[in-house]
């Protein structure tokens, strides 16, 4: 591999492998550094949509990621109270047949694993660990990283995918401002034995309710339940992934939910809390021979599932203007943003406005079965798919660069 053709990239999360894999096989020598010593995910789940295993075949991956994939058959809805439920839309084959690739439900630690091997057949000593970057300097043909444990790196190109804490973005850009939204968010992951038999379905289950939500779906093989839930609360305004909360506040948090409900949060072994933020889109990720991709430009509520399906999305792209530009740095750069910055920057927005989307105010009434009968009018599979078909379409493989 020609030397002169390298692309350092920070931060070892899902976006930075997904650049890693697409710059390596497009014949782009990488130096992926991260932070932590060990390479690996947090316990949480997460769905990869159409838009974004499309990305994830094209690198290769179909097979392994076989292996560790649920396939839900659907989602359904489920009334906060009445525990009443609804086929929302149907995912499986009918989505696979829609889209074109099927939308599925991981470990993250399984989607990571699947990347990380992949980025390292190709080039074994890719990624070095115990990285972290605490400074970025530029000369006319480079970009230098510096190490907090005093070493250095340095490339024609650097690719900052550091997540909503960025070093890179801070040291280009400055420090953004989040906002905090009002809301806070618990996840868990349940071993499927700990679950009663109707609860054990291969199926995504939202409980809509009127001032939070619960989801769950299965993952790795269906050996286990991923829990997320959002509540509207103004007294949590940490934003970390690390921070455990009690069963108790978490029970608290949905006092006169359903039993069902009930059941989950009592199985979950270990619940994490932490406050929802949001963060203005930037108008600029590129300084010279430095971008950023995934959370670290643009990070986003969770509900609409697509954090890191457009990260993985990125880092497609950012490998197929890199290889096509490879000279010509701010050529690459601003047609990578050209192409990528306002799709996202609408991710983002809509993410945001479905916040209140996610919540329904009007199952506190009183009359539960008209409220009931009007919400599963609301929330039909043919209104589900106006809202994502446009995201579920994207396909990153086919942009012309
Ligand atoms: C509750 C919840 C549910 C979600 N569900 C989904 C979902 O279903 N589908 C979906 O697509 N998205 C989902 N997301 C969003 C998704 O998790 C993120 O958008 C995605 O992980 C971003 O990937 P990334 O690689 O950009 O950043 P990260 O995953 O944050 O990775 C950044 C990496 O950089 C490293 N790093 C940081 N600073 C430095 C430094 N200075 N030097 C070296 N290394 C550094 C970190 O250690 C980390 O490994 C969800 C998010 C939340 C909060």
């Amino acid at each position: 591999m020609a030397s002169a053709r390298k692309v350092i990239v920070i931060g070892g999360g899902i976006g930075g492998l997904a650049a890693a894999l697409a710059l390596l096989k497009r014949g782009i020598d990488v130096e992926l550094y991260e932070q932590t010593n060990q390479l690996k995910e947090v316990g949480a789940g997460i769905q990869i949509s159409a838009n974004g295993t499309r990305v994830l075949y094209a690198l290769g991956l179909e097979e392994g990621l076989e292996r560790v994939q649920v396939k839900p058959m659907r989602r359904i809805l489920r009334h906060w109270q009445s525990g009443e439920t609804w086929n929302w839309f149907e995912l499986g084959d009918v989505s696979a047949e829609r889209y074109g690739t099927p939308h599925l439900m991981f470990h993250r630690g399984d989607l990571h694993d699947a990347l990380s091997d992949a980025v390292r057949r190709l080039k074994p000593s890719a990624i070095s660990l115990g990285k972290r970057c605490v400074a970025v300097e530029q000369t006319q043909a480079q970009a230098v990283i510096r190490f907090e444990d005093g070493t250095s790196a340095a490339a024609p190109y650097v690719i900052g995918a550091d997540g909503i804490h960025s070093s890179v973005r801070k040291i280009l850009f400055g420090l953004g401002k989040p906002v905090f939204t009002g809301c806070v968010a618990w996840r868990g992951l349940i071993p499927l034995e700990r679950l009663p038999e109707h609860l054990r379905r291969l199926v995504g289950t939202n409980w809509l309710g009127p001032h939070g939500f619960v989801l769950h779906y299965p993952i790795r093989r269906g050996e286990l339940m991923n829990f997320i839930s959002v509540v509207e609360r103004d007294d949590w305004q940490v934003e970390s992934w690390v921070i455990t909360g009690t069963t108790r506040e978490l029970a608290n948090d949905f006092n006169g939910w359903h039993a069902d409900v009930q059941t989950l949060i009592e199985a979950i072994p270990v619940p994490y809390k932490w406050a929802l933020m949001v963060r203005p889109p930037m108008e600029q990720w590129s300084r010279g021979r430095v971008t950023l991709l995934g959370d670290a430009c643009h990070p986003t509520l969770p509900f609409l599932g697509q954090g890191a399906v457009m990260a993985i999305e990125d880092g497609y792209i950012i490998a197929a203007c890199l290889d096509k530009y490879f000279d010509g740095p701010e050529r690459a750069l601003s047609r990578y943003e050209d192409l990528r910055r306002e799709r996202t920057a609408a991710v983002v927005r809509k993410a945001h406005e479905n916040r209140t989307m996610a919540f329904e105010p009007r199952l506190a009434a009183q009359n539960e079965n008209a409220v009931a009968e009007a919400i599963a009018r609301d929330w039909q599979q043919e209104r589900v798919k106006e809202r994502l078909d446009w995201l579920y379409t994207y396909d990153a493989t086919a942009i012309a660069i």
